[in-house]
């Protein structure tokens, strides 16, 4: 007892070697062997620091059984090895690090001493690690149809695109860390941190990237805890360059997980690794979540996507149809984009319905057509007209822009498509005078009674200007079910 107390890890490895010495030729001793430094004994599981990622890897794969036989030999058959690697930064002036790796755990020792051949990628227990490549090689579980090309620029998504384009573009190295993308279901959360994942990915495709859902993430935790090899589940997570973590909110009470996650993303974040987590909500709205955890989440950037506006909505129609190769009316991809402001899964589904029904039926769609299948598509396609839409229609049938309608231009046609929009507004929506006054860049109320006022008049006098009014109600009525 007393002998093993005293035992360091130096005397250890220094038997070690001497039953290893005369095991392999001098040059591989030289090569292989003289550079390892051992440096931790605890609980029979001796680290030893290796130089290079690559030289735990060639010491894993032509090594370890007889490391492992003459560790056993010293320590007894409860013996395990631990490297510890050091690890270049690959940033500019960042110092070197060190991971901890273990070895093969016990569960291949049988295999690898009826020598089958040794396999570094089985060594750190992972789902997502592509057997039979010597490096690791760890697939980033990547969409690569999320990208920022397909994903269109709106306000909606501005500053969480801007900021994850950032992010992709120098990992690790802005103050978006982590970066937590958060918004209602279907808004782009999942195709955003893609997007990010597969940019990382192409600039430097040695970058080692995991995107995961969390709720992956979990189960994969409870098997580890359940095989007894947690520690290779950590140390897997805690190798990654980058980890994208997607739907953070169902973490949510699932304490112990939040608890290993955390640890994780402490060791990711002192070493300059870049988190990038999506969530339902806001970091400050999510709730049954540890403080601690919280309080990180709001250490980088959240970035919201909201519902996007009428415009957005028909250049994500014309953006998904351009790439599938197929054209649409402009009236029936308007009518999309008005009937199905939800959100933007829906927006293509609908799309994807009219397209099933056109092809099964060898018809063209027209806008009747298109009515016609969205009504069983979504449960309430007769909706309030909006004041932006109204100013959509308006503007496109004077061929003025959005712009121009809510500056303060006195001149005389835009004049007459601000008053005009206004009395539709007012006519059309429930939004109280002053609501719409605020759409108009921000009149008062009283301008919008008096624009009202005039269009009656002007309808009563001018019938140039009755016909106009009355085809702009019809389209703004088509609409509208
Ligand atoms: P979430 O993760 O927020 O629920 P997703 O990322 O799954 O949403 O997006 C739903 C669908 O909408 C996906 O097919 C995605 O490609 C598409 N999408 C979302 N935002 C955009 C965008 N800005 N441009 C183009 N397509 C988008
Ligand atoms: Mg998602």
């Amino acid at each position: 007892m007393s002998t093993q107390m005293e035992m360091t890890c130096e005397t250890v490895w220094h038997n070690c070697l001497k039953l290893i010495k005369d095991n392999v030729n001098p040059q591989s001793f030289k090569t292989w062997f003289d550079p390892i430094k051992p440096i931790k004994l605890e609980n029979k599981v001796l680290t030893i620091q290796v130089p290079s990622q690559f030289f735990y890897e060639w010491l894993e794969e032509h090594y370890v059984t007889l490391l492992r036989k003459t560790l056993k030999q010293e320590l007894g058959p409860a013996s395990r090895l631990e490297y510890n690697i050091i690890v270049e930064n690959s940033g500019s002036g960042n110092k070197p690090y060190t991971i901890n790796v273990p070895t093969n755990s016990a569960a291949r020792t049988e295999q690898n001493e009826v020598g089958l051949p040794l396999n570094i990628s089985t060594n750190i227990k992972n789902p997502f690690i592509i057997p039979g490549l010597k490096k690791i090689n760890i697939d980033a579980q990547l969409n690569p149809n999320y990208t920022f090309e397909n994903f269109i620029e709106g306000d909606c998504n501005r500053l969480a695109r801007s900021a994850g384009f950032a992010v992709a573009n120098k990992p690790g190295g802005t103050a978006f860390n982590p970066l937590m993308v958060f918004g209602g279901t279907g808004l782009g959360k999942t195709h955003l941190v893609h997007a990010i994942g597969n940019h990382i990915k192409q600039v430097n495709k040695n970058k080692v990237v995991l995107y995961v859902s969390a709720e992956k993430f979990m189960s994969q935790f409870i098997d580890s805890v359940k095989n007894n090899n947690n520690n290779d589940f950590v140390n897997f997570y805690q190798y990654l360059d980058v980890l994208i973590i997607d739907d953070v909110h169902f973490f949510a009470k699932k304490e112990k997980t939040q608890e290993i996650f955390f640890q994780i993303f402490n060791h990711l974040h002192q070493s300059g690794k870049q988190l990038i987590l999506t969530s339902d909500r806001a970091p400050k709205d999510l709730k049954d979540m540890d403080e601690r955890l919280l309080s990180r989440f709001k250490w980088g950037l959240s970035a919201d996507l909201q519902v996007p506006d009428f415009e957005t909505r028909v250049a994500i129609l014309e953006h998904k149809m351009y790439t599938d190769g197929i054209t649409l009316n402009r009236e029936v991809v308007e009518y999309v984009a008005h009937s199905i402001d939800t959100n933007i899964r829906e927006l293509e589904g609908a799309l994807i319905s009219l397209l099933a029904q056109a092809s099964l039926n060898r018809k063209e769609i027209d806008l009747d057509l298109a009515k016609q299948i969205l009504k069983n598509f979504v449960k309430n396609v007769s909706k309030e007209i909006s004041i932006e839409y109204i100013q959509k229609l308006v503007c496109d049938y004077f061929g003025i822009s959005i712009d121009q309608v809510k500056s303060k231009t006195r001149k005389r046609e835009i004049v007459q498509a601000r008053q005009i929009s206004m009395y539709f507004a007012k006519d059309l929506t429930k939004s109280s005078l002053k609501t719409i006054g605020m759409h108009f860049g921000g009149r008062d109320h009283s301008t919008v009674i008096h624009a009202c006022q005039t269009v009656n008049d002007l309808m009563e006098t001018d019938k140039k200007f009755k016909i106009d009014v009355e085809e702009l109600s019809k389209r703004i009525k088509i609409n509208t079910l």
